[in-house]
């Protein structure tokens, strides 16, 4: 891309960067996108063409479904091979689901997704969305000196740090540094300059690979997070329930559970009958071992594959991806333990 001028797509979804207080609801509301460009002058001065799509209609991201995952990663698709990079506008309430599924669904990718958004409305005067929205244009069209681009990667930027999507968990509901990376360093930091830590970013194996999106996703996963005082009656809910075909154990520690008889029986009634189980920490640092205590071992031995040291965001979006591609759960359960997108770490 030398000697030309970079672009960009801005996909808007909604969330606090876009929003606006309701004169009659008093609440923050999305607003019109082409507002936001106004609001933020700076990005003309970019030597970046920069072209934006909006969602219809906008949302709070609490409201994100699938299917919008499946309209990102197609917009992207499509438009792949006209812009260089592409920044998504997001609410933060289910950014790291939305990163992390994007990471999954779209395979040897060579150029940015950088997802952003703010804590506070662009349009108010100490609002974060600006510097974030800024730092996501520059690094959505930042190349090396052969051009290619310095973060091919699904990210979140957010309050001067780049992180890997698929690793970032949202910490705080208040603070402009709402997101970190427990497992995983940033890939950049902001300050200045924009510091690239170009030894944690991954590559594609080939830059000349065409990018593979998936769409097809399977949601059958339930979430059970373990606490003192769970009953049968509510563990075999989340265990056997016919409907859902994966279920992720939110555990202890490095992976522990009770050692109740009655909760061995019901995990291994479960994993017998080909439930795919998925064990992750509910610590937000390190992961899960099953070999350390008793416990774990007892879970592990019931049927639970380990979930290493990825979020419960980015399991289950990987859920999600491979069990939209196969109906084998024992295909799905082998590939849970392999590093797809730098989402865990293998030992
Ligand atoms: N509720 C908002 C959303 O996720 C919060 C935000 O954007 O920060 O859309």
């Amino acid at each position: 891309m030398k000697g030309r001028k970079a672009s960009i797509l801005l996909i808007y979804t909604g969330g606090t960067i876009g929003m606006k207080q309701d004169p009659q609801k008093g609440a923050l509301v999305p607003f019109d996108f082409s507002q936001i460009l106004d609001q933020v002058p700076e990005l003309a001065k970019f030597a970046i063409r920069i072209d934006s799509v909006a969602f219809d209609p906008l949302i709070d991201s609490s409201d994100i479904e699938p299917s919008m995952w499946i309209r990102l990663a197609e917009l992207i698709r499509d438009r792949y091979d006209t812009y260089d990079g592409f920044v998504v506008l997001h609410g933060t309430d289910t950014m790291a689901y939305s990163a992390s599924a994007l990471s999954f669904m779209l395979k040897d990718l060579t150029k940015p997704v950088i997802l952003t958004g703010s804590q506070l409305p662009i349009g108010v005067p100490r609002t974060d969305g600006k510097e974030n929205l800024i730092s996501s244009v520059e690094i959505a069209s930042a190349t090396d000196s052969e051009g290619r681009a310095i973060v091919p990667e699904v990210c979140i930027f957010f309050g001067s740090l780049l992180l890997r999507g698929n690793r970032a968990v949202k910490e705080s509901s208040e603070a402009f540094s709402a997101f970190i990376s427990p497992n995983y360093p940033p890939l950049a930091e902001a300050g200045i300059n924009i510091r690239y830590n170009t030894s944690f970013i991954r590559r594609p194996a080939d830059w000349d690979s065409s990018l593979k999106v998936s769409t097809a996703l399977d949601t059958r996963v339930a979430v059970l997070k373990l606490h003192p005082g769970m009953t049968p009656e509510i563990v075999r809910h989340f265990l056997l329930g016919k409907e859902t075909r994966a279920v992720i154990i939110e555990t202890y520690g490095s992976g522990n559970a009770p050692a109740k008889d009655w909760f061995l029986d019901i995990v291994r009634e479960s994993s017998e009958s080909g439930k795919i189980l998925v064990n992750v920490t509910q610590c937000l640092k390190g992961g899960v071992d099953m070999d350390i205590y008793d416990n774990g071992r007892k879970l592990k031995e019931a049927g639970v594959v380990s979930g290493l040291d990825g979020t419960t965001e980015s399991t289950l979006a990987k859920l999600f991806v491979l069990m939209g591609i196969t109906q084998d759960n024992t295909i799905v359960k082998n590939a849970l333990s392999q590093n797809l997108r730098g989402e865990i770490l293998l030992s």
